[in-house]
C-alpha cells in the first residue's frame, strides 16, 4: 500500500508513527501531579461536608491564615500580670445553660466549659481564661444550682490558656484531681512563665482510652494529636428528657503546630489527619449523635443554648445525627489534607 502512495501521503503516515511512538514513550512516565487540582478538591469534600452546620470549622481550617511556626517564647500574659488588661467583660460574658439533663454550659460568648454532673459530683471539662473562669463557671454553676466545690476532675483537652486557664484555681481550692496529655503537661512544666496562675499540679496523665469515671457515668479520654501534641478528645453519654445520648467531644481545632515549611510541616498534619480518623471511628464506634467543642465557632454553642430556650417539643439543637458527627471530623481532615499538599507541592518544586 505505501509504494502506492503519493511522496507527501507517505511522509504523513510517517510523521502519524512518529507521534504514536512518542505518545506510548511519555505514557511511560509517570505523569506530573497537578497539585492545585488536589487541593481544590479536598477543599470541596470539606465544603461539602460541612454543609450550613459546620461553617466555622471550615472556614477556620481551610480558609484563614494559619498560625504557622513554634511558639518558644515563655512571657507572662498581660492579662495575668496586669488584670485590668483582661478583654472587656462584654466581649466574653454569656448565660450559664442547662444543656441535657446532667450536661450544663458554664463557658463564654467564644470558649467553651462544660459540667457533666453525677450523683457523685461533677466532671468539668475545659476552664476558660485566668480572668473569666471565676465568674462563668464557679459564678455558672452557682446560678444553675450547682455547688463548684463538687468538682472532682477537671480534664484539659490541650494546654492552652483558653482552656487551662482555670485548672489551677480549681485544683487550689476544690481539690479537683486534673488530667492532662502528657506533652501537654510537658509544655506547662517547660513555660513557667506562660503558664503563670495556669499551671495545676500534675495529677492524671491521660492515655488512650482511658476511662474517667464519677457517680455511674464514664468519660472515655481518645488522644488526638495535632492542634497541640497532648490534645484529648472525649467520649461521653449524656440524658435528654431521660433518653440517652452519645457525645464526641473535639478538643483541638486549629492548625497550631509547626506547619509553615514542609519538614515537619507534612508529618505534623499527617499526625492531625489520623487523629481526625481516630475520633471519627470512636464517634462512630459510640454511635455519637452531638459533637461538642471548646469554642463555638465550631460547635455553635453559644447560638444553640439560645436556641434551646425555645425547643419546646422539637428535636434538640445540639442532636445532629451520627452521620453529620462523622461529616465533623471529614471537614478537619480534608482541610489538613489541603494544607498538607500545599506543603508537598512546596517540596515538589525544589
Ligand atoms: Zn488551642
Amino acid at each position: 500500500m505505501i509504494e502506492s502512495m503519493p511522496p507527501t501521503a507517505l511522509r504523513t503516515a510517517t510523521v502519524f508513527v512518529v507521534a504514536i511512538a512518542a505518545t506510548a514513550f511519555a505514557q511511560q512516565r509517570p505523569a506530573a501531579r497537578n497539585f492545585d487540582a488536589e487541593i481544590r478538591a479536598a477543599q470541596q469534600a470539606a465544603k461539602t461536608a460541612a454543609g450550613d452546620e459546620f461553617l466555622g470549622s471550615l472556614v477556620r481550617t481551610c480558609f484563614l491564615p494559619q498560625s504557622g511556626g513554634e511558639n518558644t517564647s515563655d512571657t507572662v500574659p498581660n492579662y495575668v500580670s496586669n488584670p485590668a488588661a483582661a478583654p472587656a467583660r462584654a466581649t466574653w460574658f454569656a448565660e450559664p445553660a442547662k444543656v441535657f439533663d446532667n450536661l450544663y454550659f458554664v463557658g463564654g460568648k467564644v470558649h467553651s466549659s462544660w459540667a457533666l454532673t453525677t450523683n457523685e459530683g461533677i466532671i468539668l471539662i475545659d476552664t476558660i481564661f485566668p480572668y473569666n473562669s471565676e465568674e462563668l463557671i464557679e459564678g455558672g454553676l452557682r446560678k444553675l444550682g450547682l455547688d463548684p466545690k463538687n468538682i472532682k476532675y477537671v480534664l484539659i483537652s490541650h494546654a492552652h490558656a483558653d482552656h487551662i486557664g482555670g485548672a489551677e484555681m480549681l485544683q487550689t481550692r476544690y481539690g479537683a484531681k486534673v488530667a492532662m496529655g502528657a506533652a501537654d503537661w510537658d509544655s506547662v512544666a517547660s513555660y513557667p512563665n506562660r503558664y503563670k496562675s495556669m499551671a495545676p499540679k500534675r495529677n492524671i496523665v491521660a492515655t488512650d482510652g482511658m476511662k474517667i469515671t464519677l457517680g455511674g457515668s464514664t468519660v472515655t479520654v481518645w488522644l488526638t494529636p495535632g492542634h497541640t501534641p497532648g490534645t484529648l478528645s472525649y467520649t461521653f453519654t449524656v440524658l435528654d428528657r431521660g433518653k440517652p445520648v452519645n457525645v464526641a467531644y473535639s478538643g483541638g481545632t486549629a492548625f497550631n503546630f509547626v506547619n509553615n515549611t514542609p519538614d515537619p510541616g507534612i508529618r505534623n498534619f499527617q499526625t492531625y489527619i489520623d487523629s481526625q480518623r481516630h475520633m471519627g471511628e470512636k464517634a462512630a464506634a459510640t454511635g455519637a449523635t452531638v459533637l461538642l467543642s471548646n469554642h463555638s465557632e465550631f460547635d455553635n454553642a453559644y447560638n444553640k443554648n439560645r436556641m434551646l430556650a425555645g425547643r419546646g417539643d422539637g428535636p434538640h439543637p445540639y442532636e445532629l445525627g451520627a452521620d453529620m458527627v462523622q461529616r465533623y471530623f471529614q471537614v478537619l481532615g480534608n482541610c489538613a489534607r489541603a494544607a498538607q499538599l500545599a506543603l508537598e507541592k512546596q517540596a515538589a518544586s525544589r
